[in-house]
């Protein structure tokens, strides 16, 4: 892009040559940064899965943050999304709108970024970089077998509904930090890194293929994703509350109301939600016995429409916000 919107004076080049560029180790790409494209082989067999997120300083996350949190949180966000699909990681693009090219920042960014994607298995091959408000949009690339995408379209009416990890975690944590949630500082660290270091499930959604009938990853709040699932499928879903998996930080830290309406919609909590034909529950319970997988099952696929609460019977609101569950 050659417009006035360059960062400057160290230049856009010199910027991404610093901070940015570094060596590949992954086969498949054929040539990363420098180019007007990066080239990547699909491993035949298989189909390419991609995503893109934005991220607004102060609207998703805390501008002010150390920004090598902020690389991490922003890369694990991505990559969950294919988790949910089953697909694995293969390489990345970073759109970045900064309001200047402030080296310390870019030096931790850079650095939480490529670390991150080391971990993940996920170069970096290429981006754009422009003078604005603070935005980090990253689209990830993976790759999934052939027709083996786990959608959010396949679950039916019996299917079992599971989730991994703990819920609430991320909106425990958004509280903690902002300082309006008081915990003890195991609990604080233990959220804080939730937040800054949410675990894209990808080994749990590679090994979900041919298993889950349909799944997605919990961003907004459980109801708002499990609603998408039954939106797709054309089916409803029942939850029972008392199954919910929520961690001792949570449980601990806040009333047991609280605690549940966090998990039910607080979002921010990256675990994968998905769905089960009930023939398919013996491969599952085998799989998590096996790699050992926190998952739990927290309710079942209806035919009639809506969320409801299996203890209350009440219908949930997609929204959630103000609802009394007992
Ligand atoms: P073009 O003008 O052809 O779009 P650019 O000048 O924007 O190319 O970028 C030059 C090279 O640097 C390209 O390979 C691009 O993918 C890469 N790049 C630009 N910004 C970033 C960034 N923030 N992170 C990684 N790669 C980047
Ligand atoms: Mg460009």
């Amino acid at each position: 892009m050659e417009n006035a919107a360059q960062v400057e004076p160290m230049g856009e080049f010199e910027l991404i040559e610093r901070y940015f560029k570094r060596a590949i180790d992954s086969s498949c790409v054929k040539l990363g940064i420098g180019d007007d494209c990066a080239v990547i082989d699909v491993p035949q067999g298989y189909q390419l899965a991609f995503s893109i997120d934005s991220l607004l300083a102060d609207v998703h996350f805390f501008a002010d943050a150390n920004p090598s949190l902020i690389a991490q949180r922003a890369l694990c966000v991505s990559l969950s999304d294919l988790a949910a699909m089953g697909a694995e990681p293969l390489c990345f693009t970073l759109a970045l709108s900064l309001p200047h090219a402030d080296q310390q920042w870019l030096s931790g960014f850079s650095e939480g970024l490529l670390d991150t994607a080391n971990r993940y298995g996920c170069s970096l091959v290429g981006g754009d970089t422009v003078r604005g408000p603070l935005c980090i949009s990253i689209q990830v690339h993976g790759i999934v077998p052939s027709g083996q995408a786990i959608t959010r379209g396949g679950a039916h009416q019996g299917d079992i509904i599971c989730v991994t990890g703990s819920l609430g975690d991320g909106a425990a944590a958004l509280h903690a930090l902002k300082g309006d949630l008081s915990v003890d500082d195991a609990a604080y660290e233990y959220l804080s890194k939730r937040y800054y270091h949410p675990q894209p499930q990808l080994d749990t959604g590679a090994k979900l293929r041919n298993i889950a009938s349909a799944a997605i990853d919990i961003s907004d709040g459980l109801v708002s994703d499990l609603g998408h699932i039954c939106k797709a499928s054309g089916v409803g879903a029942q939850i029972d509350v008392h199954c919910l998996p929520i961690s001792d930080a949570v449980r601990l830290g806040v009333s047991e109301e609280k605690s549940i309406d966090w998990a039910l919609s607080g979002g921010d909590d990256y675990q994968l939600c998905f769905t089960v034909s009930p023939s398919e529950i013996d491969k599952l319970n085998r799989l998590t016995e096996l790699h050992h997988l926190a998952i739990s099952n927290i309710g079942i696929m209806t035919a009639q429409q809506g969320i409801r609460c299996s203890k209350t019977g009440r219908t949930l609101n997609k929204n959630n916000t103000g609802y009394k569950h007992f």
